[in-house]
């Protein structure tokens, strides 16, 4: 165990280096201080969940905590999907108002059509 966490944080600190300190995804700059959401997080681009290895540097980047806790296990291509699914909603709701937001979706109860 105390071997695997050196080993860890010996790589952890090799994708910083080559990564720099910036997200990968949104390129904001990342920082070392805990629990910010632009916190240095290390991604597997691959989740393991999905059979990614944990190991391999070629399946690692550098994330803020914001994009790490969006993307999940998700990988990269269902992250993009779940962004641009996303984007689109919010490009429809912008062209309706507020009170149209609010409008209920039938009249006369649930079971109206
Ligand atoms: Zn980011």
């Amino acid at each position: 165990m105390l071997e695997r966490q050196t080993n860890w944080n010996i790589m952890r600190k090799y994708i910083v280096k080559r990564d720099g300190l910036v997200c990968r995804a949104c390129g904001a700059e990342v920082t070392l201080k805990r629990f910010q959401p632009n916190t240095l997080h290390i991604d597997h681009i691959v989740p393991i969940a999905k059979g990614g290895d944990m190991w391999d540097e070629t399946n690692m980047q550098v994330l803020c905590g914001a994009c790490n806790l969006s993307k999940g296990s998700k990988t990269m291509e269902e992250w993009e999907a779940q962004k641009a699914a996303a984007a689109e909603r919010d490009r429809i709701t912008a062209m309706i108002t507020q009170e149209e937001q609010a409008m209920p979706l039938f009249e006369g109860g649930p079971n109206a059509l």
